[in-house]
């Protein structure tokens, strides 16, 4: 197994640059892509990182022939994005939101990988908030579930022109 060799940032969150790793060889389940993740923890905020993050091209590798890329599955996962589990869990997520601040009608969320948006949609359903959603897998935003509801890219964050 080889290891990333991408940026190693300081915390997203606090701006730490104290941290401790968590897990080591992290690899992915899913779709069986080489190489391996570490999880890192800051030592001021507790936030939990995937660090070093992969570097644009390493990233690029794990979405060939993946998500909606040639495997044939695009139609599958896109009615996952709308099916009950896919609910239950938006619903959690918005629980954990919730401790932190609940969500209401006039807020306005971004969900950074929200491959077919099944996420935004239970925000918009359940909060009435207004959306956007940006992933690197441009098949994924094309497919999007209720576009003409939700401001969709495709593409990076670090890319992304968001006010
Ligand atoms: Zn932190």
């Amino acid at each position: 197994m080889k290891p990333f060799v991408g940026e190693t940032p300081d915390c997203a969150l606090c701006g730490g640059s104290d941290f401790e790793t968590r897990l080591l060889g992290v690899r992915d389940l899913v779709w069986q892509k080489p190489g391996h993740f570490r999880i890192q923890e800051c030592s001021a905020c507790g936030l939990l990182m995937t660090r070093p993050r992969p570097n644009p091209e390493e990233l690029a590798g794990y979405y060939e022939g993946a998500y909606s890329g040639g495997t044939g599955q695009g139609d599958a996962k896109k009615d996952g994005a709308t099916s009950g589990l896919t609910r239950r869990l938006g619903r959690y997520r918005m629980d954990v939101i919730g401790k932190v601040r609940p969500l209401h009608e006039d807020d306005r969320v971004l969900d950074v990988g929200c491959s077919y948006g099944g996420f935004l949609k239970v925000v918009r359903d359940e909060a009435g908030c207004s959306t956007s959603g940006i992933d690197y897998d441009a098949g994924s935003i094309e497919g999007a579930i209720e576009p003409e509801l939700c401001d969709y890219r495709s593409g990076t964050l670090v890319d992304a022109t968001y006010d």
